[in-house]
């Protein structure tokens, strides 16, 4: 399977749902009325495999696939069980099993785990309130779902297992250097030196992180022009770019962190730079061929894209700057906004951190110590970490990691849970340190992603 970044996911969702419908929504029966899923089941014949779901108020979905493992994730809005209902299928060699869980406020979330991609095809049948969302798979021929006992050989199994999960590739930009010194301090430091120690300090610590993978854009004293920057991290298929900078003002007293992002009007000038080089274009819109008539989608698209950068480049910003708070004074409590041509990948998220006043005597003498800039490239871990806590691409190891909450109901035993989310019962008592089996009403417990 290619690897794809949340990016390019995205950007090919937008492009296949202008292009054609992936998308299945059946009408809602009362609109804002709460639905609930009543049952679910899976049905065999010797022809099809069908998962049936029998929804009370409305059948109102989304579907999509993700791949690495193969999933069919349907998202319910507004719908919720029945008190004490549990969901579950028996499973079978192609449709391996079904989780689900809350999503955003009164979503649910239910994930078909398949044994291998395979088209899908759903209607609705209608009886008053009652609805029944059928979810069909057109089975790969070699396979037939009558007859599992026809066991493939290890091998093939092998061979089919999902590829490893990635490591999320964080690009670390040290700016300036060469011939370009960057800002000077009073005490003679530059800053094209310090930005690379502590960008090299932020590298060495994300690389003990299980899951990511630092990319230092330079790692030595040279000159490198600003659109270079930007190449090596979308090379690098870069999941975050941040560049480190030391800020200078004539006022002395200036002082303390603020990050960047870029801003609209930056964004929208190189929107048309971008899209003026056909093979970038291209490269952008997740492989979508252009000719002439197809430029007017592609401007959108490459609108969206550089706009859902922007926005996802904001949220990372807000995570640093929050992690730099505690570590000194902010110079600005917001993330700024300017039109720094390193930040204008369309397609990598990208934020600029400039760590302090390097013009301010005290901080530039902070600046130089090995403490502080172990500080410094600490906090911005702490920042992407917890971004990406949210934010992980879902082919990542990170994404992987990261747990879901069960809010604990009247009769909920720990092997109850455990067996609804297909996760060991000792891995719930580890992940949310239980001393014992007993469960307070109400409470939250943390569920690991289950692994397929
Ligand atoms: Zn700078």
């Amino acid at each position: 399977m290619q690897r794809l970044n949340t990016r390019r996911i995205f950007l090919r969702r937008l492009a296949a749902a202008i292009g054609a419908v992936t998308v299945g929504e059946a009408p809602l029966a009362f609109a804002g009325a709460k639905n609930s899923i009543r049952d679910v089941r899976l049905e065999r014949t010797d022809k099809s495999l069908r998962v049936v779901f029998d929804l009370a108020g409305s059948a109102k979905h989304k579907l999509f696939h993700l791949s690495n493992p193969s999933r069919v994730v349907l998202d319910f809005p507004g719908t919720t069980l029945p008190a004490g209902k549990r969901l579950a299928i028996e499973p079978s060699p192609l449709v391996k099993g079904l989780r689900y869980g809350k999503r955003n406020k009164d979503d649910l979330r239910v994930v078909l785990d398949l044994d291998q991609q395979m088209q899908t095809s759903t209607w609705v049948r209608r009886s008053g309130s009652r609805y029944q969302l059928i979810v069909e798979f057109d089975q790969p021929p070699v396979v037939s779902a009558a007859a599992p006992a026809k066991r493939k050989p290890v091998k093939t199994v092998e061979k089919k297992r999902p590829k490893k999960l990635r490591d999320l590739v964080i690009a670390i930009d040290a700016g300036h250097g060469g011939k370009d010194p960057g800002a000077l301090g009073k005490r003679g430091t530059h800053e094209k030196k310090v930005v690379l120690q502590v960008a090299r300090r932020l590298a060495k610590l994300l690389e003990r992180e299980p899951g990511y993978k630092p990319v230092l854009i330079r790692n030595s004293d040279v000159f490198l022009p600003l659109r270079e920057r930007i190449n090596k991290a979308r090379a690098a298929k870069a999941d975050l770019f941040i560049s480190i900078h030391a800020d200078a003002s004539p006022n002395p007293k200036a002082q303390g962190s603020s990050v960047y992002v870029l801003s609209e009007n930056g964004a929208s000038s190189e929107a048309a730079r971008f899209l003026a080089q056909q093979e970038n274009a291209v490269d952008l819109i997740g492989g979508v061929s252009l000719d002439n008539r197809d430029q007017m989608l592609a401007s959108v698209l490459l609108d969206l894209s550089q706009r859902h950068t922007i926005e996802t480049s904001q949220k990372a910003a807000q995570q640093l700057l929050a992690e730099l708070n505690k570590v000194g004074k902010v110079h600005s409590p917001r993330v700024e906004k300017a039109a720094f041509v390193v930040l204008k990948s369309p397609d990598v998220p990208s934020v600029l951190v400039e760590t302090a006043f390097i013009s301010n005597p005290r901080e530039e003498k902070r600046l130089r110590t090995r403490e502080h800039q172990q500080k410094l490239a600490r906090s911005m871990v702490k920042g992407i970490k917890k971004y990406f806590a949210e934010h992980a691409p879902d082919d990542s190891l990170v994404a992987r990691m990261r747990t879901q909450e069960h809010v604990i109901q009247r009769g909920d035993t720990l092997s109850g849970i455990a067996h609804q989310y297909r996760v060991p019962v000792d891995h719930l008592r580890s992940v949310n340190g239980l001393a014992s089996d007993k469960l307070l009403v109400g409470k939250k417990l943390k569920i690991p992603v289950a692994e397929t």
